[in-house]
């Protein structure tokens, strides 16, 4: 089962937020090799060398070609034009998000495609969210280096990733209405799915596949 946000599907875009339940489903999708970094690459078209390159977000406007990221608690957000022509996937974990991996997608996909900001719409997928996010003064003495103005309003232990990238989003210049989330905790839901928090060693590896295809 996959879960459709109405922001792409309104629109005809194929897309989906992967779940425990498998499926074919998305599984021609292009993915890199993801290292908690903040690259965004092109899916370059053609068979896939292996090793796969390195990178935590790939765009593509190759027609009927898929991009996708794998996750179980990072957050995986999918972007297109509302043509369905240029769209991406980010994997964003702590790390990649307080590098500014959803900055660097989103000039990526503005300089590719010549558009503006305001044309792309972003869909933020299901995630570990603050009700399970307890973190480290380690990790918030990043994340207030980064992002001063957003640490400044939270003042909070646990981290709220979604908040985080809505915040750097709309640092990029989207509207609210530009933006779409599947406001679900990865941790909260484990009949719905894998989570690296909550579910430890017995996860075993396993984790969702998050796609975006573009128009034919
Ligand atoms: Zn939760």
């Amino acid at each position: 089962m996959f879960l459709r946000h109405p922001l792409f599907s309104s629109r005809g875009i194929e897309h989906g937020f992967g779940t425990r339940s498998d499926s074919s489903e998305g599984k021609d999708a292009f993915s890199f090799r993801q290292v908690h970094g903040s690259n965004v690459r092109e899916a370059e078209a053609g068979a896939v060398q292996e090793p796969r390159p390195e990178a935590d977000g790939g765009w593509t406007s190759v027609p009927r070609r898929a991009v996708a990221v794998w996750t179980a608690d990072c957050v995986p957000v999918l972007f297109s034009d509302p043509e369905g022509v240029f769209v991406a996937a980010v994997h964003a974990g702590w790390r990649g998000t307080v590098r500014g991996i959803l900055p660097e997608a989103v000039r990526s996909l503005v300089v590719v495609s010549g558009r503006n900001t305001s044309d792309f719409l972003a869909v933020i997928g299901p995630s570990i969210k603050s009700c399970c996010y307890p973190v480290g003064e380690e990790v918030w003495s990043e994340v207030r280096q980064s992002w001063p103005l957003w640490s400044a309003r939270t003042g909070s232990s646990a981290l709220d990733l979604p908040d985080l990238i809505r915040h750097q989003l709309e640092g990029e210049g989207f509207r609210t209405g530009q933006i779409g989330e599947i406001s679900l905790c990865t941790v909260c839901h484990p009949e719905l799915f894998f989570s690296h928090r909550g579910m430890g060693e017995k996860r075993a590896g396993r984790s969702m596949l998050n796609y975006i295809r573009r128009k034919g």
